[in-house]
């Protein structure tokens, strides 16, 4: 039988479903909004900068990117390319669309984030890098 819960949602049971749903939805926001945070402290840009689905994307391939034992796991994950130029050995960038860009090194099975850059930034950060 339906009733009228204190909140005033209107439902069967012990409990309001509705509210605890919502209280769930806004833990996972609770915890997806630290965990970006902890990627936009990680990858040193400000919360403001980047898209929510490139930053959740971002950080999946951020976390487990650090587990790659070699360079072959970065064939694991679609969009990886190896950088060419001479002083770029053992680099590789994740492109996200024209925008962003994710680069990691990968030396003697130590694979690390370098950075999370915009496209602009990462142009910078390759010319750089480069000329060595
Ligand atoms: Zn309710």
């Amino acid at each position: 039988m339906r009733k009228t819960f204190e909140c005033g949602h209107k439902g069967k049971g012990k409990r309001c479903n509705r509210c605890i749903l919502e209280r769930n939805q806004e833990e996972k926001n609770r915890v997806f909004r630290e965990q970006r945070n902890n990627i936009y402290k990680t990858i040193g840009l400000n919360v403001g900068d980047i898209p929510e689905n490139i930053a959740m994307k971002a950080y999946d391939i951020w976390n487990s990117l650090l587990n790659f034992k070699n360079a072959d796991d970065f064939r694991k994950i679609k969009g990886w390319r190896k950088l060419t130029a001479s002083t770029l050995k053992g680099f590789f960038v994740f492109d996200f669309g024209k925008k962003w860009r994710l680069v990691a090194s990968y030396n003697h099975g130590l694979c690390k984030p370098v950075g999370f850059f915009s496209h602009q930034a990462y142009n910078l950060w390759l010319s750089k890098n480069v000329k060595g």
